[in-house]
């Protein structure tokens, strides 16, 4: 008899599923389709392990810049944020084009808030997203005291996210303090061997007492946009909700130089920050050379 499953970890060649009854089952991670990840729903048979159709999935580009599935059917991605590491320029706007073109909701996690300096970081992402009109809901929180987390934990509440975000800012921490029972390692240098590459490939998911889960995936490091074309960017980039209302001449305006552009206009009325628009610039830059690089190999 056929019985749905849902893929809840990933150990090399062998997955891990869990059954409508609850029961566990380890398995080969081979299915008809492609290779399996986490949050994949599943059917087996006797025909082997069948892939259901993925909702909503997250990706990567190895190596060989193919893009490789990290994790399927999120609802909503936690970018986590810290004054310590300091977040590189234009991080928290990728990561929420890429959730957004995914039909994954972002929300921003300001974790360390214990440290004097994450006030500062916390009051100006506020103001940038959780107020503009294409509203980002921002957490404060700290995974070492505790302080906001049932914030988190309502809002993950029936939905099932991850974090992502650079190393250092504290997902593994945010992941023990949520995950009851979880004992992750903290701390960058336990997780690599000497020679600088990951122990392991684990990725699990877990349930949430009060609702919902999380997915932990050391994949999320080298998080991208993937199948998102430079003429689609500016309708999920934070801040040009209303230049965009505006309208522009052109149809397919890349808001960069074109004459009656709305962005280009809200931009000189200081309705979008000249910073954020070069922000813009830069990542378009980047899908514009992926895009080019696509249609030299499919002509080759
Ligand atoms: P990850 O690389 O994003 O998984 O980050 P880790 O969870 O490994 O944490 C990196 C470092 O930040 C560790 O030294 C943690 O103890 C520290 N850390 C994590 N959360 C907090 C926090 O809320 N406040 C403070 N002060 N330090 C934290
Ligand atoms: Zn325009």
């Amino acid at each position: 008899m056929d019985s749905d499953a849902i893929v809840i970890g990933h150990f090399g060649l062998d997955i891990e599923v869990v059954l409508a009854d609850g029961e566990r089952r380890r398995i080969r991670a081979r299915s008809s389709s492609e290779p399996l990840v986490v949050g994949d729903r599943v059917k087996l048979s006797e025909r082997g392990v069948e892939l259901q159709p993925r909702e909503t999935v997250l990706a990567r580009r190895d190596a060989r810049d193919r893009t490789r599935a990290i994790a399927a059917n999120l609802d909503v991605l936690g970018v986590t944020l810290a004054a310590q590491p300091p977040v590189p320029r234009g991080y928290v706007e990728r990561m929420v084009v890429a959730a957004r073109s995914a039909e994954i909701e972002p929300f921003l996690v300001v974790n360390k808030c214990d440290l004097q300096e994450s006030r500062a970081l916390s009051e100006q992402l506020g103001a940038r997203f959780a107020a503009s009109a294409g509203r980002v809901p921002v957490f404060e929180v700290s995974a070492l005291t505790g302080v906001g987390l049932d914030g988190i934990r309502s809002h993950l509440s029936g939905v099932r996210g991850a974090f992502v975000g650079t190393s250092g800012v504290g997902k593994s921490s945010l992941l023990n303090a949520l995950v009851p029972g979880l004992d992750l390692e903290v701390g960058e240098i336990n997780r690599f061997t000497r020679l600088g590459r990951h122990v392991t490939t684990r990725s699990s998911l877990h349930s949430l007492p009060g609702g919902g889960e999380l997915i932990d995936t050391p994949g999320f490091r080298d998080f991208v946009p993937v199948d998102l074309s430079p003429a689609e960017l500016a309708s999920y980039f934070p801040g040009f909700e209303a230049a965009l209302e505006k309208g522009c001449r052109f149809r397919d305006c890349r808001h960069r130089e074109e004459p009656a552009c709305g962005v280009l206009e809200s931009v000189e009325e200081g309705e979008v920050e000249p910073a954020d628009h070069a922000t813009y610039l830069e990542v378009l830059a980047d899908l514009e050379r992926v895009e080019a690089r696509e249609a030299r190999g499919a002509r080759s």
